[in-house]
């Protein structure tokens, strides 16, 4: 069945200027985000996958910029959007949870006032009464005991403030929810019961979900296909169980071969990584990851190659699957 394309990202990037140079978080980032699916956003720290969460949102903090591309969202381009219309945009249709809601939630506000509010501003015509109705309904379709409704944020355990963010954002129907390392706080209980939940979320609510983190395991539970980031490029993205079976790029193999499973022998040891991830301020010519590669060839520090299909909906970045005269 063809998938419904929701967001198109196209050749984006993202520029902070420093004393020292231009750094190019996001470099030409290249990808789409389907109706319905989970995609898992992966990398190391530094890598550019929050930056790319953010630019999703217009949400780059000067001096940063979005330097190219644009970000199609159901057919139109979020580039051209002014202020009033992003802001709409931002809340009714795209919506992000942080690492640490307590930064998002406001601590002087109960969770039925966050919740209110939230549908007031974007529908106006809306009474106070019906929109309590529905937040009532909301939260006890996240699991949170009705009574909590009149709590404030520091009265919730970790668990639940990321649940009422979830619900903030999915008060009005968003198609998106953005989870930039929504459970990487939580013990991991609370985190599998999170990630259960999302998991159910985007089947009744037929909701996106762009889950960005460095937890290749909750990836692997959750997700339809796996984008992987390095250097601020995107070097593999495709379906997760062929991905995770057999993966193309060699940074993907290194990061798979680098996380325990329950295969592994324990008289194996874990992969590590050669080296460090680059400095973006004067990046390594051609491919970055090239000074860390095993299979690097001359080509690689030479010319940068390009984001190729390989086969149907599995893209690579890398002179191992493409002409090197192309
Ligand atoms: Fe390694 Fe070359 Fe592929 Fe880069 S392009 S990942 S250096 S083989």
């Amino acid at each position: 069945m063809e998938k419904e394309i929701l967001a198109e990202i196209k050749d984006l990037s993202v520029t902070y200027p420093t004393r020292i140079g231009s750094v190019s978080a996001v470099d030409h980032v290249n990808f789409n985000i389907y109706k319905g699916e989970i995609l898992g956003l992966v990398g190391e720290s530094g890598c550019g996958k929050s930056t790319l969460g953010k630019a999703l949102l217009r949400m780059i903090d000067p001096p940063g910029e979005i330097s190219n591309g644009k970000i199609v969202f159901r057919g139109e381009n979020i580039m051209e959007y002014d202020y009033n219309h992003l802001r709409d945009f931002r809340g009714r249709h795209v919506s992000m949870i942080f690492q640490d809601p307590m930064t998002s939630l406001n601590p002087v506000q109960r969770v039925d006032e966050h919740l209110i509010e939230t549908i007031q501003v974007h529908e106006p015509q809306t009474k106070e009464d019906s929109a309590l109705q529905r937040s009532k309904v909301m939260i006890e379709r996240l699991g949170i005991g009705i009574e909590r409704l009149y709590s404030y944020p520091h009265q919730l355990s970790g668990g639940m403030r990321q649940r009422v963010m979830t619900g903030i954002g999915l008060i009005l129907n968003a198609d998106l929810i953005i989870a930039d390392e929504a459970t990487t706080s939580l013990d991991v209980i609370v985190e599998a019961k999170l990630a259960d939940q999302l998991r159910e979320i985007r089947d009744e609510f037929g909701v996106s979900l762009l889950l960005i983190t460095h937890n290749i395991a909750l990836v692997a539970e959750m997700a339809d296909r796996i984008a992987v980031m390095y250097a601020g490029h995107l070097v593999e993205i495709g379906d997760i169980y062929k991905i995770f079976e057999e993966p193309k790029h060699p940074y993907t193999q290194g990061l798979l071969a680098s996380v325990p499973n329950i295969r592994f022998d324990t008289n194996e040891h874990l992969y590590k990584m050669p080296g460090e991830p680059p400095n973006l301020t004067h990046p390594p010519l051609g491919c970055r990851f090239h000074p860390r590669c095993p299979h690097a060839m001359p080509i690689c520090s030479q010319r940068e190659p390009l984001l190729v299909e390989i086969e149907e909906g599995w893209s690579v970045h890398c002179w191992l699957y493409q002409e090197q005269s192309s």
